[in-house]
């Protein structure tokens, strides 16, 4: 049934905490980078989707780079030896100070979303006597095929530059002295397991390609942005994304010059199946027409079920009973504060041990302590 979770171990900590399996990381970071490095990509790690500091010491250890949005991001980052050659630094809204420190770090490339945030980059780094490297974020209009709150490179989202503003920014760009533009930058969403939608970005980059080369504009990289989804449904049969397909489709479709390189921000496939939320049973509770099992862990600790519908798969690792349906559900005061209605469990018991899987990527980072509950705390595999 379940991943090698030391049950005995995990029973005398007190609930709700996540639960990293390091091997699982490790692994998957392998796979990446044997699969990147196949074509000498460059990966920089997402960190917004998990900026716990282990894991961000393993994913600096296999050499990667890191994306950044948030100041605080970029802070992280460098207290965990990311060198700033490695950072990039994105975000529709980026502050003053939030820019000021990437330039004082001589960050590797701002991905800029607009001309008013180019005029204070360029402002700033003159300031500093300065020259700021930037990538365009241009919006595709690519549909990423997942859920609307986690499309981004559609023409009414708030990311990215639009075609029909091109000509304008990179006009402006030319007469801003402290900007250096070194490449384009896209992101079209997350939890995308349809492949194809990276094969259109190919084919929406290779056309912008055409127009920037008719413009005698030349930019060196190609970011490509992350978005590739993981199995929630069945985390036992794919723990790791298909990274050797998914890079493949990016070096059959896209048309690069030699002095090209090609950037990629992952963050999900590459943190998402290694974390899981350990929680416990407090109460069954008989409804209407429904069981509810009443776990210690909420929204407060996991919030992608109720901020966007998300499904994760949850096992019950105590019991071994016949199978019952139960709604299971948190102690939030709010009803969507619900993790899964209807799931087949085996019976289920106050005090039964419950891993709500993959819960690795958006999870722990993005914890409130609304109820003022505390933050859940994180274990590792090799420690426990
Ligand atoms: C969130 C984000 C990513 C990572 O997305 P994943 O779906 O976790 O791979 C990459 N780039 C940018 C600009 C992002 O905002």
């Amino acid at each position: 049934m379940s991943q090698s979770f030391p049950i005995e171990k995990l029973q005398k900590i007190k609930t709700p905490f996540y639960f990293y399996d390091m091997d699982l990381l490790e692994k998957t970071l392998m796979k990446v980078k044997h699969n990147a490095d196949k074509y000498k990509y460059v990966v920089h790690y997402a960190i917004k989707a998990n900026a716990n500091v282990r894991i961000l010491e393993m994913i600096r250890s296999f050499g990667f780079g890191i994306d950044c949005v948030s100041g605080y991001e970029i802070k992280r980052a460098l207290e965990v030896g990311f060198s700033p050659k490695g950072i990039v630094f994105a975000g529709v809204g980026k502050a003053d100070w939030e820019i000021e420190l990437g330039i004082d770090n001589d960050i590797a490339c701002f991905n800029v979303e607009s001309i008013p945030e180019l005029e204070v980059i360029n402002d700033i780094a003159a300031a500093k006597g300065k020259v700021a490297n930037v990538a365009l974020r241009i919006n595709p209009n690519v549909n990423a095929n997942t859920h609307h709150y986690i499309t981004t490179g559609l023409q009414e989202n708030k990311f990215g530059i639009n075609n029909w503003d091109l000509e304008k920014v990179t006009n402006a760009i030319g007469r801003m002295r402290n900007i250096n533009l070194e490449g384009m930058h896209f992101h079209i969403g997350s939890q995308i397991m349809d492949l194809s939608s990276f094969r259109q970005l190919c084919v929406r980059i290779n056309e912008l390609q055409k127009w920037f080369i008719s413009h005698r504009i030349y930019p060196k990289i190609i970011n490509v942005g992350g978005g590739l989804g993981i199995d929630y449904d069945e985390p036992e049969v794919n723990p790791m994304p298909d990274f050797e397909d998914y890079f493949k489709i990016f070096n059959d479709n896209l048309d690069l010059r030699a002095d090209q390189q090609v950037h990629f921000e992952l963050g999900r496939a590459i943190v998402g199946q290694c974390g899981s939320l350990i929680s416990k049973v407090l109460y069954i509770k008989e409804g209407v027409k429904t069981k509810f099992a009443i776990i210690d862990a909420g929204m407060t600790d996991l919030i992608r079920p109720a901020l966007y519908q998300a499904h994760h798969k949850i096992e019950n690792l105590s019991s071994v009973a016949p199978e019952e349906k139960y709604d299971v559900v948190g102690p939030i005061c709010e009803s969507s504060d619900s993790f899964g209605k209807q799931l087949a469990l085996p019976k289920t018991s106050r005090g039964d041990l419950v891993v709500i899987r993959s819960a690795g990527a958006y999870g722990e980072v993005m914890a409130s302590q609304y109820n003022l509950r505390e933050l859940p705390k994180a274990y590792y595999s090799d420690q426990v």
